[in-house]
């Protein structure tokens, strides 16, 4: 029965590209033009990419200039902070220690070539960021500092949400530039920049059913970081490279789609998350929620994170015993598939007994259904009971 079927609850890694938005890419395919010619080939593929930037930064209350697209969440991710620390003179980082490895590996690699500080903020016991922690560690820094705080909004594993509002009043407080990874966020949930205190934001369009390799920083106006990539005046000279047209193309699409029905879908994958809850509560009950990911108000409402009750070497056996049935499901984040160590994020919000369960990340989409949930969870318990 399992072979025929092929059911995707990984949607945290990528997404399916939606048909509208393949169709869009494979007729941007067509302008060939080089976007720095001046000719008219070159003009008119310039002008499909100041539409889709007027389009992305429209949506967010933010301007053209603000929007810097680049090949993905981690090349934004590294321009902002390896950018900002060069052009800004940030002297002190502070993140957690749940972020995503391109916050993380990023932030160490600054630590290492520049040596600059990186302090990393206490979680609560739900595992988000403590924000009395973080206002601590800002008021220790002498006035003549310059701090960076990097948290994200939507964790990838746990899916505990960020108050980002808050957290960007705290920075201003202090002086402190604020970059919050919304990965995870931008396409899920609303966004209106000129309101909100943050600096930077740094998005991927394969999270919300766009093209993998294309992403955008943005950048508030007034705030200047310096080039990741050398050797052209593109996206006004913070990104040298010809532009991949058909991604950018893609992304506007994906990103739009996703802003249109945006109520719609949250409703119809919200509701999908708490069938699969309520479902897990009833029919596995010696299965454990992590981080917020059993809550519907606290956490994301793509993603539930759960333990299972077996070891974890177990893992990759209960990944195996699902995606031979046609479930593909993952330990956490993709990055981490394969790999013998169990996930950081865990590791810093579980204690230390319950490291070594196995975790499993299950994260939904628009295209996925009650019966494939219904399935899983069979499919689940059947693996358990051997
Ligand atoms: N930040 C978060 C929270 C993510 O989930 C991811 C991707 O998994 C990234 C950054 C990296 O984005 P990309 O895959 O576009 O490089």
């Amino acid at each position: 029965m399992g072979l025929e079927r092929k059911i995707y609850f990984d949607n945290a890694a990528t997404t399916p590209i939606r048909k509208e938005v393949q169709e869009a890419m494979c007729e941007a395919l067509s302008f060939y033009g080089n976007p720095s010619s001046t000719h008219l080939f070159g003009r008119t593929s310039k002008a499909l990419i100041e539409k889709a930037r007027k389009n992305i930064a429209k949506e967010l209350g933010a301007t053209s200039a603000e929007i810097i697209f680049t090949s993905g969440g981690t090349e934004a991710i590294n321009m902002i902070l390896k950018g900002a620390v060069c052009a800004l003179g940030i002297t002190q980082i502070i993140t957690s220690p749940t972020e995503h490895h391109a916050v993380l590996h990023t932030t160490q690699s600054i630590e290492d070539e520049y040596g600059i500080r990186v302090s990393f903020v206490k979680l609560t016991p739900k595992g988000t960021p403590d924000l009395n922690h973080l206002e601590k560690l800002l008021s220790e820094f002498l006035s003549d500092e310059k701090v960076l705080v990097s948290l994200m909004q939507v964790n990838n594993e746990i899916g505990n949400i960020l108050p980002i509002e808050r957290v960007g009043n705290i920075c201003r407080k202090y002086n402190a530039y604020f970059h919050c990874d919304t990965v995870q966020s931008i396409g899920h949930f609303t966004f209106d920049l000129s309101r909100i205190p943050v600096d930077f934001i740094t998005a991927s369009a394969h999270k919300f059913y766009g093209p993998k390799g294309v992403g955008f920083a943005y950048i508030r106006k007034g705030i200047n970081v310096k080039p990741l990539i050398f050797g052209g005046e593109q996206e006004r000279g913070k990104r040298a490279g010809t532009e991949c047209i058909h991604n950018i193309v893609g992304m506007e699409k994906a990103f739009l789609l996703a802003y249109q029905n945006l109520d719609k879908e949250l409703t119809y994958i919200r509701d999908l998350k708490y069938y699969f809850i309520q479902k897990i509560k009833k029919e596995l009950p010696q299965v454990r929620f992590n981080g917020q990911s059993g809550s519907l108000n606290e956490s994301t409402y793509t993603i539930v994170n759960i333990s299972l009750p077996v070891p974890e070497k177990k893992a990759d056996i209960a990944l195996l015993f699902l995606d031979i049935r046609g479930i593909a499901v993952s330990r956490g984040s993709a990055c981490q598939s394969g790999s013998v160590q169990s996930s950081h994020v865990l590791r810093a919000i579980l204690p230390e007994e319950q490291w070594y369960e196995a975790h499993l990340r299950f994260s939904f989409s628009i295209f996925n259904t009650k019966e494939e949930i219904d399935y899983s969870i069979e499919v689940l318990k059947e693996f358990l009971q051997d």
